[in-house]
């Protein structure tokens, strides 16, 4: 599994990350709930390796990554705007990674077609990225980054840019892919709804910092504070 321990990021002095610890475990999902400028990118880019730590460590297997580049981490990342290929049809998104991998062609076909179908896509694989609505294209770039079966996937808004309904409806179907990839993965999001629809455990972050880490039951039921409980939509 993956293990963050004590970890703060600065930009220009100012203490973006504070102090964070997170436990997650393999195959599970974790949701990262903030409102926005709390800091929740920057906790995934630095897991990432896209920033460098001013103090603290991740670890993935035990193994402490300081000196393990983006490149090297076997992770996978999906943004709010999946940033497909547009000169690609979908197929060929698909099975891009894989193809930097130099697997067989017949072999991408495979897991391509395979891809596809498990995130609800079968039959779409000659359609070209401009011909998609937003949540088919979210769809694909999930297809993709689960190609290489990264040892973990950090998902930062995968669905903020979508309007409410298809929002929740691919959120519900985002919890079963994850699930029957058994992926271990982090959710960044600004939206309770998807967060409960989508993980297993969650950290509420406020201003740089965790203010509290559960199963989604013990958040629900046990929120830290007032405005813990606000951000999860207790009425007063
Ligand atoms: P949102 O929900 O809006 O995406 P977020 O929780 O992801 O917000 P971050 O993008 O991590 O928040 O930003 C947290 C704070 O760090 C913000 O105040 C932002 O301006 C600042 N910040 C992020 N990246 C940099 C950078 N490279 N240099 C300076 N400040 C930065
Ligand atoms: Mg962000």
């Amino acid at each position: 599994g993956l293990r963050v321990e004590g970890l703060s990021v600065t930009f220009e002095g100012t203490a973006v990350v504070q102090d964070v610890d997170l436990t997650l475990a393999p195959g599970s999902v974790l949701a990262v709930l903030g409102p926005s400028g709390c800091g929740k990118s920057t906790l995934l880019r630095t897991v990432a390796g896209l920033e460098r730590p001013a103090a603290g460590r991740v670890l993935l297997e035990g193994r402490d990554l300081a000196r393990v580049p983006t490149h090297r981490r076997g992770f996978a990342l999906m943004f709010q705007d999946g940033q497909l290929f547009e000169h690609l049809d979908v197929a060929g998104n698909v099975g891009y990674p894989l193809r930097l991998r130099r697997t067989g062609r017949a072999e991408r076909r495979r897991r391509t077609a395979e891809l596809l179908d498990l995130v609800g896509l079968g039959g779409y694989a000659a359609r070209s990225p401009a011909t998609l609505s937003g949540g088919e294209r979210q769809r694909v770039a999930l297809a993709r980054a689960l190609a290489v079966e990264p040892r973990l996937l950090l998902l930062d808004e995968p669905l903020s840019a979508l309007d409410r309904g298809l929002r929740e409806r691919l959120a519900a179907d985002l919890h079963d892919i994850l699930r029957a990839a058994g992926v271990t993965a982090v959710l960044v999001t600004h939206d309770q709804e998807e967060a409960f629809a989508v993980a297993d455990t969650m950290a509420v972050m406020r201003e740089g910092r965790l203010v509290q880490q559960g199963s989604l039951a013990e958040v629900w039921a046990h929120p830290v504070d007032g405005w813990t409980a606000r951000f999860l939509g207790y009425a007063e």
